[in-house]
């Protein structure tokens, strides 16, 4: 992926996105499909094929499950959105992944945030994408701090600091390019997804890191404009 994207830098995004689509689409069909034609055959291992079929088509309905989230931008309802709420829910979904890795999730949020100006769903999806990255940075476990403040009247900041591998300078540049991932299993996407909700949503993320020490994602959000509702 990493060399399709060095290859097709003058393309437009749009035309970048489809040749990356296509490309990450085919590996696991070309998988599904060898198998399936083992399994005719009268393979031994059935259980192991179905196995690596069923894994396959998951990682399929991944990529476009991420891609929906991008091509649906009218969808988006934007209400006032309770940051607390939303960190809570996403601190629980991800909660089961950290423990595995001996990871403790820690909340420092300021006490009454003003409602954010959003669409829960997709705030969501950007911070599992980001807390994710965060327990997936580390393997050997430690402390995830996740700090929401209010930076201005406006505005407000969640960070999400982590302890884990941190991210090489020249690596830095490329994280949100589509299909950019370091990972074995990793679709490059989240990122990609992430900047764009939040993009949209009138705000800015920034990361900032150092290897081997950890990384902190910084996420700015406009704030409802009716507050008193
Ligand atoms: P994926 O997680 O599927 O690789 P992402 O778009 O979420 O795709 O992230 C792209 C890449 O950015 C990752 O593969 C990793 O190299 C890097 N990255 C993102 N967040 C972190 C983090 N918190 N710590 C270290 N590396 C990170
Ligand atoms: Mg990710």
């Amino acid at each position: 992926a990493q060399e399709l994207l060095q290859n097709s830098e003058k393309l437009s995004l749009v035309g970048q996105l489809a040749a990356g689509i296509a490309h990450e689409l085919r590996n696991p069909l070309t998988a599904v499909k060898g198998f399936i034609q083992l399994l005719k055959s009268g393979a031994a291992d059935k259980q192991q094929y179905y196995d690596i079929i069923s894994s396959e088509i998951n990682r399929i309905e991944q990529i476009l499950g991420e891609m929906l989230i991008l091509a649906k931008p009218r969808a988006v309802q934007y209400l006032p959105v309770d940051i607390h709420r939303l960190l809570e829910h996403v601190t629980t979904l991800v909660e089961s992944q950290a423990i595995m890795n001996s990871i403790e999730i820690v909340k420092e949020c300021e006490q009454s945030l003003p409602f954010i100006d959003g669409d829960e769903n997709q705030l969501k999806q950007v911070f599992i994408n980001v807390m994710k990255n965060a327990v997936e940075a580390m393997p050997h476990g430690g402390i995830i701090t996740v700090r929401a403040n209010k930076l201005e009247e406006d505005r407000i900041v969640v960070r999400v600091i982590d302890q884990g591998s941190g991210i090489p300078a020249d690596q830095l540049e490329r994280i949100g390019h589509p299909f950019f991932t370091t990972k074995e299993h990793g679709t490059g996407l989240g990122m990609m997804v992430s900047f764009q909700i939040i993009e949209r949503h009138g705000g800015h993320v920034s990361i900032s890191s150092e290897v081997g020490k950890g990384t902190t994602v910084e996420i700015v959000l406009p704030v409802f404009a009716n507050n008193s509702l």
